[in-house]
Parts: structure tokens; sequence; C-alpha cells
């Protein structure tokens, strides 16, 4: 029988201070178990441990007085033997053992193990032990979890709870694993337009989908009225997946949704994602920062054109990401020109950034804006001005030998 134990505050002695004895009493010590280590020498690991207050070791020779009062006891002394007499004296006081030494004959086996979210999965071997088997059926087991191809969907009634999910700039392999994980778990998503919206294709069919990116009129639904769904779905008992592109807290309300959330009394959680503000100059092989060039960045908001902290940084030659600035475009540059900016700082703009319509357009402060309605860019688009953004910077020798 399999038996998942809740060793939190209960003692554990593990004999033993080789290998096996270390990365036991590691688990053991991260699960919060009281771990009693005995053993006369033992790795650098469990002295470190033991000299932060994170286990007892006592250096020594195990005596039966050491085991007793366990709930388990881990025999993983080099001594085929010593570990035997472990067992018996487990058998006698009926405590649980596992013999790390004779893997047939032990009352006890550990299993390979991995948590995902809420769920554990554990693979033990009924015959020889075989680690690195158990190890790499566990490892398929669980890709198939984190990779979203099973329904994981609670089926028991529980309390609803809304999460937060930033699925990235677009490319649905730049989602997070936690991130795939709630969809696996989602009875009802609510998504925008932007980032890997493909993701729910992969949903099961009875999973409800609404889109408040647009709405049969093409107008994107009101913010509260996103706040009041997330709350209502919540409140029916359900499992609500708020679907964002990027990160949650970039420029994506996410704030006023948590306070939505957290108003009425339903719990949240913000699970991040990738923000384009970054990702996308970086896939587009632009650094954000880059030693010798750019040591400041600042992220904006296009919507209401620059304000003082954007004129402060493009006087200060930090680099600016502006999101949701196609149409202000002609205002950045203009304010980079007032602030004293030199026209040649190089500027690039990202067009739907790690999906296959991306397109990268160069310019410069004093024709960026012409450049941009010659060649028609449209949003999505990150805007980036600064030195990093020159065409080039990476391969040349300005990145391999900074300035000091
Ligand atoms: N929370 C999101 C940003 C939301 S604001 C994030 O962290 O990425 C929406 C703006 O983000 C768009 O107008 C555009 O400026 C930018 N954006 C998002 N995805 C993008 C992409 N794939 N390519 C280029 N810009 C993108």
């Amino acid at each position: 029988m399999i038996v998942s134990l809740g060793l939190a505050r209960r003692r554990v002695v593990v004999v033993g201070g080789g290998g096996v004895g270390t990365r036991r009493s590691r688990a053991l010590v991260a699960e919060g178990a009281d771990v009693l280590v005995v053993a006369p020498f033992a790795s650098a690991d469990i002295a470190a441990m033991a000299s932060r207050g994170e286990l007892e070791w006592r250096q020594r020779a195990v005596s039966r007085a050491d085991i007793e009062g366990a709930w388990l006891v881990v025999a993983a002394t080099d001594n085929p033997t010593a570990n035997a007499s472990i067992t018996l004296w487990c058998e006698e006081q009926r405590t649980w053992c596992v013999n790390a030494a004779d893997a047939e004959g032990t009352p006890a086996r550990v299993a390979a193990q991995s948590t995902h979210g809420d769920v554990a999965i554990g693979v033990v071997s009924l015959g020889a032990a075989d680690p690195r088997r158990a190890v790499r059926i566990r490892d398929a087991l669980g890709r198939v979890i984190d990779e979203g191809d099973i329904d994981v969907r609670h089926v028991r009634a529980r309390e609803g709870r809304v999460m937060l999910v930033g699925s990235g700039p677009g490319a649905e392999d730049l989602v997070t694993v936690r991130g795939m994980r709630a969809l696996a778990e989602a009875d009802v998503v609510v998504a925008d337009r932007l980032g890997a919206t493909m993701l729910l294709d992969r949903l099961s069919h009875d999973v409800e989908i609404i889109d408040v990116g647009k709405s049969p009129d093409h107008h994107p639904v009101p913010q509260h009225e996103i706040n009041d769904l997330l709350v209502d779905r919540a409140k029916k008992g359900l499992t609500v997946v708020r679907l964002k592109g990027g990160d949650p807290f970039v420029f994506g309300r996410g704030g006023e949704e948590v306070h939505a959330c957290v108003s009425a009394g339903v719990s949240v959680e913000v699970i991040p994602g990738i923000t384009s503000a970054i990702a996308v100059p970086g896939l587009a092989g632009i650094p954000v920062t880059q030693r010798g060039v750019a040591a400041t960045v600042v992220i904006t908001s296009g919507h209401l054109g620059p304000d003082e902290a954007t004129r402060a940084a493009l006087a200060e030659g930090a680099t600016v990401v502006a999101l949701m600035a196609v149409g202000t475009m002609g205002d950045f540059m203009a304010a980079a020109l007032d602030a004293g900016a030199d026209p040649r700082t190089p500027v690039a703009i990202i067009e739907c950034g790690s999906t296959p319509r991306e397109r990268v357009t160069r310019a410069t402060i004093s024709d960026a804006s012409l450049i941009a309605d010659e060649t028609g860019v449209k949003p999505p688009a990150v805007i980036v001005i600064g030195g990093v953004a020159l065409d080039g910077l990476l391969a040349s020798k300005v990145a391999a030998t900074p300035r000091p």
C-alpha cells in the first residue's frame, strides 16, 4: 500500500551520514520533520544543516535509545548488518523503517516523488530497487501533468477561487509551468485578446471561456464588469482563471481585479507571467539593460503620452520601454528631443513579439515616427528608446568591452 505521510514536526531518525542519509535528511528537513541524524561521520551538508539548527546530529554510533519515539526511521549506514539490526529494533517498537541497503526486505520504501501544485506523484518499484528507472517514470508522469494534458479540475465541491495568470507575450511555450497547472484546474477562463490565447484551444470542451477582450460589438468589456464576473463565478464555487497577456501586474489592471476579489472575500492568487516589456525586446536581441550602455529601464504606458518620469529618463539616457504607444509615438520622440536626447539615439519598434507575425523596425529618435508611418506599424507593439536598441549591439565590440 502506498501511503502519504505528513511528517511535519514528527521525529524522524536518519542513521548514517553518507549520500543516501544526506539526501533523505535534506528532503525531511524541507518537509518540516523533526530530524535526528545519528552517525559518527557525516557529509558537509549534514554538518551545515546541524549548525544552522535545521536538524540534530548525534556524532556517534547509533544505539537503540536513539530511535525511541520516532515515527519513521531511515537505516542508511554503509553496513548491512547494522541496517538489519536497526530494522529489527523498529519492528519491535512498531516504527516504520526504510532499510536503504535491503530494498526487498525493507518494511517501508521511499517513492521517487514530485509535486505539481496540490498534487504529488510517487513511484515505487515493487521488485528490486532501480531508483533511476523510478525517477524516469516519475518525470514522464510529471510532464503529463505540467503540460496540462490531463483534466485536473476538482471533482468535489470546494470553495471557489480566482487565479490571475500571466500568459506571457504570445508564444504558447512562454507561459509558466504554474500558469499551465492553473489552466488545467480551471472551470472558467476569463481571457483577453493578448498573450498566449491559443492555450484556450487545449481546454476541455466543458470549460467555460469568456472572452472579455471583445464583445459582439467589438468593445472590450468594462473593467467593473470583469471584476463582477470573477467574483460571481468564484462565489458559485468555481475555479476561475483570469488569463492575461504578459504579466498581470504590468499595465494589466491585475491590481483592480485582486482588490475586487479581496473586497468580496474571494480567495485570489497571482501567477506572474513573462512581461512583453522585457521579453519582446529580449527576443529581438535587445537587452533592456546592458553594462556600459544602460543601467536603468523605465517601463511606461503610451496611453497618455510621456510623463515627467519618462522625460527625465529620456534626458538621462536610460532605456525607455513604451507599451501601448503606437498612437503617441510622435509625442515620445518630441519629448526626447525636448529633453536634450541625441536625435541619433536608437529606437526599435517590435510588433507581435514572439508570434509568427513578429516584425522589428529600427530607427532613431529623429526619424522613428516617419518610418513607423511608412512601414504601417500597428499595435500590439513595444517601443524601445535608448542605446540598447542599436541594431547589432550584441554583435559589436560595445557589448564585449563595456565602458568603465
Ligand atoms: N500585461 C502585459 C501588457 C498589457 S498592455 C504585459 O506584461 O506584457 C498591452 C500592451 O503590451 C500592448 O499594447 C503592447 O504595447 C504590449 N504587448 C503585449 N504583448 C505584445 C507582443 N506580443 N508584442 C508586442 N507588444 C506587446
